[in-house]
């Protein structure tokens, strides 16, 4: 099966589909001889899951994120309610039915009621209601939970059809050798998650989820995108020699993370982190980035009902700051909406979500969230060297606003004897192609400007990053691409201001010379690529590569410009 590769290396293990315990719920009646025992049937399965939920939640690490915890929590305590532990035992009795019945009916009923609650948070609380059912029935037909089957197997290769930035970042707790998906582009920020996991993955490859079987030996190649089911010994024998040669190489990396990322002639390359929950810190350190260029701050507010508060949001801002000892670390403002919606249960349908209410134009729709977002940012610049970056900008008037909404959060700050840093600097990320055309203005407003390539091929292409149908056409190196990116570019550099590039394209080791060419000096991407695009900058030198990259700049023919990139890469 071929999809679109969005993490490398290989995996070979057996298939594990991520089900949907609802759809599979039977009816039928049960002799009243039997009801006792499934009555008790019923009674173990909350028994499991509730040992489930406890030990979840008690191997959590210290410096899991809060929401984790609290989510955990929440269905601890839904589960012990007598509506849902007792009230189908009476069901079973009544209606001389199955488990996994009463159990539904149970959870329509009080579906039905949450439904009828003004309150949006209580009335949103029935998302919790179904997935504990979920769980609870999944035991009933003898499902054992994901979290146990990764720690029986651990070449465990999850299949699911499709899975949210929500349900991906709880998949970091787990330990999967790779994960595919029917759906999905390349830099979906399931996609982006999915990296972060460091395992390989592939999306978009369509039927994954009906044709795989559980249980099936399946060999993932994250690099080319392919997924071979039933693979026979010779097939097997030949994926695990491709495997041990790309562990091998993993490990040589290894031994360039203390060099400096110095071209051949000189110029020296930074070469930072992109991260989305303060552990990541581990795996930023590990790669030896020198700095982080993007923290997703938006992960913290997803899988949760409300807003985290600014002291919680303050404390894992800080908690990076402080880790990074005084390198820099660019906090992004929050960039919610679009694919990444905090609830993605929610009712309201927008069209065209990522040309909606996204990132910077939802923060300044919610001043109040905004402000005790950026009094928590600007807190934690007490506590290392912190940078603020601010998402999706269009136009000058949302970028006024924004550097006045900061100082209004300085001002407070300043009100309330709180220290800040009050010379942080503030940069602009470059991703609708306006913003690009227009970045020689941007630049003179802001201290630094970084490119966001994965929404600046969506907007300028016409792309859904994150649909599959269209992922072969998601193309960074269109011509109006590349000219976008060199361009704003050239106008930073113009401008004397510091300019990095964020999106996925960073971290692709085939452009790592090309973005060079284009005067590009700092790169900030996956600490998973850091140290094969830091390998490549050693190689390169920069006066032999200045034609080849002004050619393929000048390249309108797809193939040409293919030619040109494996000439440089040469
Ligand atoms: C981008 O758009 O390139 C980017 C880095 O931001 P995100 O992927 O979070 O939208
Ligand atoms: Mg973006």
């Amino acid at each position: 099966m071929h999809g679109v590769g969005v993490s490398a290396g290989i995996a070979i293990g057996r298939a594990h589909l991520v089900s949907h315990a609802l759809l599979e719920v039977a009816h039928y009646d049960v002799r009243p001889e039997l009801l006792d025992f499934e009555v008790n049937r019923f009674e173990q399965a909350v028994t499991t899951v509730r040992e489930e939920l406890s030990s979840i939640r008690q191997s959590l690490p210290n410096n899991a994120p809060a929401e984790m915890g609290a989510f955990v929590d929440t269905h601890l305590m839904i589960l012990s309610d007598g509506s849902l532990s007792q009230m189908p035992k009476s069901i079973i009795r009544e209606e001389s039915c199955n488990a996994e019945w009463a159990l539904k009916q149970q959870m329509d009923t009080l579906v039905e009621q949450f439904e009828a609650i003004e309150d949006v948070y209580l009335r949103e609380r029935k998302f919790d209601v179904v997935q504990v059912v979920e769980r609870v029935i999944k035991a009933l037909l003898g499902h054992p939970n994901q979290a146990a089957l990764a720690e029986q197997e651990s070449g465990m290769i999850l299949v699911a059809h499709d899975l949210s930035p929500a349900d991906a970042i709880q998949f970091k707790q787990h330990q999967f050798a790779a994960f595919i998906t029917d759906v999905g582009g390349a830099t979906s920020h399931t996609a982006i998650l999915a990296r972060s996991l460091n395992i390989p993955s592939i999306v978009a490859l369509s039927h994954a989820r009906n044709l795989i079987q559980d249980g099936e030996m399946i060999i993932v190649d994250g690099q080319q995108g392919v997924v071979i089911v039933g693979p026979d010994k010779d097939t097997l024998a030949e994926y695990k020699l491709r495997q041990e040669q790309w562990e091998i190489d993993q490990q040589k990396l290894k031994r360039i993370k203390q060099t400096a990322a110095v071209t051949l002639d000189g110029a020296a390359i930074e070469l930072h982190a992109n991260i989305e929950i303060p552990q990541d810190i581990v795996q930023t350190k590990a790669a030896g980035a020198t700095g982080i260029g993007l923290y997703r701050t938006e992960f913290l507010f997803m899988n949760r009902r409300d807003w985290p508060d600014e002291d919680e949001q303050f404390e894992a801002y800080r908690k990076v700051a402080h880790a990074m000892k005084g390198l820099p670390v660019t906090i992004r403002t929050l960039d919610i909406g679009a694919d990444k919606q905090v609830n993605p249960d929610s009712e309201r349908t927008v069209t065209n979500p990522a040309l909606g209410l996204r990132a910077i134009r939802l923060c300044l729709a919610e001043p109040q969230m905004f402000h005790a977002h950026l009094r928590a940012i600007l807190r934690a610049s007490n506590y290392g060297k912190v940078k603020i970056l601010i998402p999706m900008l269009c136009n000058l008037a949302e970028l006024k606003q924004a550097l006045q909404a900061i100082e209004r959060a300085k001002q407070s700050l300043k009100d309330d004897n709180i220290g800040f840093d009050a010379k942080v600097p503030v940069g602009g990320m470059i991703e609708i192609p306006a913003a690009a055309l227009g970045a020689e203005l941007f630049a003179r407003h802001l201290d630094f400007l970084s490119i966001g390539t994965n929404d600046l091929i969506q907007y300028t292409l016409a792309i859904d990053r994150t649909d599959g149908e269209v992922a072969h056409l998601y193309n960074p190196l269109h011509p109006a691409v590349l000219q976008l990116v060199e361009m704003t570019i050239r106008a930073a550099n113009k401008a004397k201001k510091e300019i990095s590039v964020c999106g996925e394209m960073a971290g692709d080791v085939r452009l790592t010379r090309m973005l060079l060419g284009f005067g590009l000096r700092q790169f900030s991407m996956h600490p998973a690529h850091i140290l094969a695009v830091k390998r490549q900058v050693l190689n390169t030198e920069l006066s032999k590569i200045e034609s080849l990259v002004r050619k393929i700049l000048a390249s309108n023919e797809p193939e040409k410009t293919e030619l040109l990139l494996s000439k440089l890469n040469a």
